[in-house]
């Protein structure tokens, strides 16, 4: 089986260690979870390329914006969570769905980056929004 182009890329710096902490042993089992029940429901038979994924979790975004658009209602799907909600979860679940098929250490670039944040400028240097 040849690598998809995010885990080339990742193979290539996955000599670098990461801490394995609460939170990247929680997001690594979620990630498991919704991966395993992606591919028992056919999600990931045949080839299924970057982009497509990446516009999948655009599109949950697309999807939020139109629930905040009518009032933000009650999800039909899971009706004690607002459309919001909802939707912000599904980019998530679509995120952790794609980071474990292609073998990301997702949980532990969040860690990385939120303490980089950290250190960065007001508004990362005078940037507008
Ligand atoms: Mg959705």
């Amino acid at each position: 089986m040849s690598l998809t182009h995010a885990e080339t890329i990742t193979s290539e710096i996955k000599h670098v260690p990461v801490k394995d902490t609460l939170f990247t042993q929680v997001i690594s089992v979620l990630a498991k979870e919704i991966y395993e029940d992606a591919v028992k429901r056919g999600w990931w038979e045949g080839t299924r390329n970057d982009g497509e994924c990446l516009a999948l979790m655009h599109s949950e975004l697309s999807e939020g914006l139109e629930a905040l658009r009518h009032g933000n209602p009650p999800s039909d799907h899971i009706p004690n969570f607002s459309g919001i909600e909802e939707e912000l979860a599904d980019v998530i679940i679509r995120i952790l769905d794609y980071a474990e098929a292609n073998h990301l250490r997702i949980g532990a670039a969040i860690e990385t980056k939120v303490q980089f944040n950290k250190t960065r400028e007001y508004k990362h240097g005078g940037k507008k929004f």
